[in-house]
């Protein structure tokens, strides 16, 4: 199953459309200005609405507002945390150049941002490294095809494995550089950071789309985000109905 993702930085924003069949789980992009809310999932989806299973350990308390959670979308979650991400470093421009650095810097910077902004409520890593075996997350570079290619897509998340359909066990974080703008290795550490800190939520999570654009799960680039790690009150808040149950 795939949650595609579409960040491209000329598009207004884009229309989330989440977890259709078995192995669609996309946002499609739009170029125009009008937001859609995401369709409901069909019976063949693999992530059901149904509250979770009461054996979770719930990580935070639910109702809290604002948030952009939609409780007739599909709920997916990890069990617990923490969990261990890895680089796949052979997918990245060869070491030592510059931007293999950045990218390194940039996935860890934005890889740990969900748990810097909940005080380690989620989104706890035990361990980031390099070609880890048995990671819970993969984050690696690669090229963009199909709708990737033709929409700009700038990162996607795989979900590639699904516990009794709807607990996380395994992810995956696809970066597609050649649908950067030009950037210097500066420039590309912080955009990956962004990049891959709102993939993390989807990963962790959070499936929908924020409207707000200060909100770093704001469908499109968050242009008018705060300093980092970005998250707002309403991420915080949504993150948390993913979890409170
Ligand atoms: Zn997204």
């Amino acid at each position: 199953m795939r949650l595609l993702e579409f960040r491209n930085r000329a598009s207004a924003l884009l229309v989330a459309g989440v977890c259709v069949g078995s192995l669609a789980c996309r946002e499609s992009h739009s170029s125009s200005t009008t937001l859609t809310d995401p369709p409901a999932p069909t019976p063949s989806s693999p992530l059901p609405s149904a509250p979770p299973s009461p054996a979770l350990p719930p990580l935070a308390s639910c109702g809290a507002l604002p948030n952009y959670f939609n409780p007739g979308g599909p709920f997916t979650r990890w069990e617990r945390f923490p969990l261990r991400l890895s680089i796949d470093s052979a997918s990245l421009p060869f070491a030592p150049s510059e931007l293999f650095v950045a990218y390194v810097k940039g996935i860890r910077e934005g890889a740990v941002v969900w748990s810097l902004a909940s005080g380690e409520a989620f989104g706890i890593l035990s361990e980031v490294g390099s070609n880890l075996q048995n990671a819970d997350i993969t984050v690696r570079v690669d090229q963009p095809v199909g709708e990737a290619l033709l929409f700009g897509t700038e990162g996607e998340v795989e979900l590639l494995q699904l516990d009794s359909a709807r607990i996380i066990r395994r992810a995956r974080i696809l970066l597609y550089p050649s649908n950067f703008p030009p950037l210097s290795p500066p420039e590309l550490q912080a955009y990956v950071a962004n990049i891959v800190g709102h993939e993390m939520g989807h990963a962790f999570g959070v499936l929908q789309h924020s409207t707000d654009p200060s909100d770093l799960m704001f469908g499109s680039r968050n242009q008018k985000r705060a300093s980092y790690p970005w998250i707002t009150v309403r991420d915080l808040n949504t993150m948390s109905e993913a979890y409170c149950r």
